[in-house]
């Protein structure tokens, strides 16, 4: 196969859109696609400071790879947050890879643990706590980002970006759409501006409109040093049901995760108009940090593994 622009030898056949292109092509079209995402949402401003959401990842290394690159002419300062769960032969594995990442790129990286933020490991977690019921994911999505947001306000950075792509996006809409639960889809977008508060560094997502495939193609063809491991607790989640119907869909009717994202963000700003008059900010009772409701949910699953 052969590259639609150039006749190179093509890297990827992209039935979305029909075309084929070869290493060049492909690393430029998503870099484009990238500066896209950040132009069309006003994502990053000139100067200001960017906490990178980082875990040595394929989707967090393209990401501060493709921040660092723009931060020169947009004067950005780039740091890279490192959240260490606590999984065993998981996180504890690609840390040095990860630390060996940043050096290269020049970038100052912070690691935070659960077992010191929060006082357990999530394999603790998971082993010992209260609710047989309650996966890895839940307790890990809602300490990993208490803990990133507490470290970016710390070290003074204006927003967080985070390296979810196409695939999160969708399965993120798709499971919330399921649930029935629309204050958390109102959080889903380039933008997820969880509330206007300041102790809420606001969080960005400049890869949203790349597909994961292509997010360990650049990092294959980029010989980026990156984990591909699956987390031990992923296959648990109610996500990994919602990521096999869509990539199903997917194969069968190619296109379809983008249609999902489009069709979504037309709707998202009626969304978000109805969780801002439900969901009024208040502090937490227990640890004043923000919160629409009286306990913050980190208080309240704190309280089921101690
Ligand atoms: Fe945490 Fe779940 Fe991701 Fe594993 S798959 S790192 S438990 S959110």
């Amino acid at each position: 196969m052969k590259c639609t622009t150039c006749e190179k030898k093509a890297v990827i056949e992209r039935i979305y859109e029909g075309r084929a292109l070869c290493k060049d092509h492909f690393l430029k079209s998503v870099e484009k696609t990238i500066s896209k995402t950040i132009r069309d949402n006003n994502l990053l401003k000139r100067g200001e400071h960017i906490a990178v959401g980082f875990s040595g990842g394929k989707d967090s290394s393209m990401l501060l790879h493709t921040l660092k690159k723009l931060s020169k002419a947009r004067a950005l300062k780039i740091s890279a947050i490192l959240v260490d769960e606590g999984i065993k032969n998981y996180r504890d594995v690609s840390i040095p890879d990860a630390k060996k990442f940043c050096e290269n790129l020049g970038i100052k990286l912070h690691i935070v643990s659960f077992k010191k933020g929060i006082g357990k490991t999530l394999d603790d977690m998971v082993t010992k706590n209260k609710d047989k019921t309650l996966k890895g994911c839940t307790y890990c999505g809602v300490f990993r980002r208490k803990l990133i947001n507490e470290k970016a306000r710390e070290i003074g950075a204006d927003k967080v970006a985070i390296g979810h792509n196409l695939d999160d996006e969708v399965q993120s809409i798709m499971a919330n759409y399921l649930r029935g639960d629309i204050l958390r889809g109102s959080r889903i977008g380039a933008k997820a501006f969880v509330a206007e508060d300041k102790k809420f560094v606001p969080r960005i997502k400049p890869l949203r409109d790349v597909p994961e495939k292509e997010c360990a193609l650049y990092c294959i063809l980029k010989g980026f040093n990156v984990d591909f491991g699956e987390c031990p607790y992923a296959s648990e989640s109610f996500r990994w049901s919602v990521r096999d119907v869509v990539n199903d869909l997917e194969e069968k009717y190619p296109g379809t995760k983008f249609s999902i994202l489009r069709t979504f963000d037309r709707i998202l700003p009626a969304i978000q108009k109805t969780a801002k008059t439900k969901g009024k900010i208040e502090k937490c009772t227990s640890c004043n940090e923000p919160t629409s409701r009286a306990i913050c949910k980190a208080c309240e699953l704190k309280k089921l593994i101690q």
